[in-house]
């Protein structure tokens, strides 16, 4: 397959570099586009008010034969620029191995995930890949996530998604004889506790830290569930975000009949 390879924690970030060298061993044909720096939680941003550009960076750390190229945009900005001219036509966008996990709630803030929405949106099979690592952990296996994104690609070549559908992919931060196999699920509750933190600058001025601690509801079939529970997460996501029941009850409760003052 013709696969573009992006992601949103740079183009020299180790969970792309592995997927990419598993991608070609396993005869895909990879083209990375990719932001030049760390632009994790950027979400769906696209760039309108400056120029962008584009350049073709040497191999590396990469296998000699992907063409890489990095962007000074968004995510999503990688999308539509490698769209319009280094790969127009891919089989498959795929994005990541982010590090850290996209579940529940994170899916909206995620340059990782939205980056595969564009390609969705442009008209392109997508998938988005992310290890559930944390900083603390001493071990990260981007190789089991590696593995698990090119078995995802093979049965997807065969098994093609509906158009406008793409598979957000979460992976346990295991060994991959450890991973207990795959669950389909739906997107979870992911809250964050203690989100906004209160310092002094040393003028005596507040600042403020966004962060948080995530706090999971474990329901099961949600991604959150999955990945607790050694799984491997596919959530389909759609972009249609239209809550329809509100739809009949927003009609028949006459919100189409209010008087404007
Ligand atoms: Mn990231």
């Amino acid at each position: 397959m013709k696969i573009l390879l992006t992601n949103d924690d740079g183009v020299f970030a180790p969970g792309i570099i592995t997927l990419s060298s598993f991608l070609s061993s396993s005869g895909h044909e990879c083209t990375v586009v990719a932001p030049d720096r760390e632009r994790s939680s950027v979400g769906h941003a696209i760039t309108l008010h400056r120029p962008l550009r584009m350049w073709r960076v040497p191999a590396g750390p990469y296998t000699a034969d992907c063409n890489v190229y990095a962007c000074d945009g968004t995510p999503s900005d990688c999308v539509v620029l490698a769209l319009e001219e280094p790969i127009p036509s891919p089989a498959m966008v795929v994005s990541g191995i982010n590090r850290g996990p996209n579940l529940g709630d994170d899916l909206t803030y995620s340059g990782t995930v939205s980056a595969a929405m564009e390609g969705v949106i442009l008209g392109c099979s997508s998938m988005a890949v992310s290890l559930n690592c944390s900083e603390k952990e001493p071990e990260h296996y981007y190789e089991t996530a590696a593995s698990v994104a090119v078995s995802l690609l093979d049965f997807l070549r065969d098994s093609p998604q509906a158009p406008g559908v793409l598979l957000n992919v979460n992976v346990p931060n295991l060994p991959l004889h450890l991973v207990k196999g795959v669950r389909i699920t739906r997107k979870g509750v992911r809250l964050y506790e203690g989100k906004v933190t209160r310092l002094k600058d040393p003028s005596g001025r507040d600042y403020f830290w966004v962060s948080g601690r995530p706090e999971d509801q474990l329901v099961e079939g949600s991604d959150v569930w999955a990945v607790a529970n050694g799984f491997v997460s596919v959530t389909p996501v759609h972009m249609d975000m239209t809550h329809f029941p509100s739809i009949e009850t927003l009609t028949s409760g006459g919100a189409e009949k209010i008087n404007f003052k």
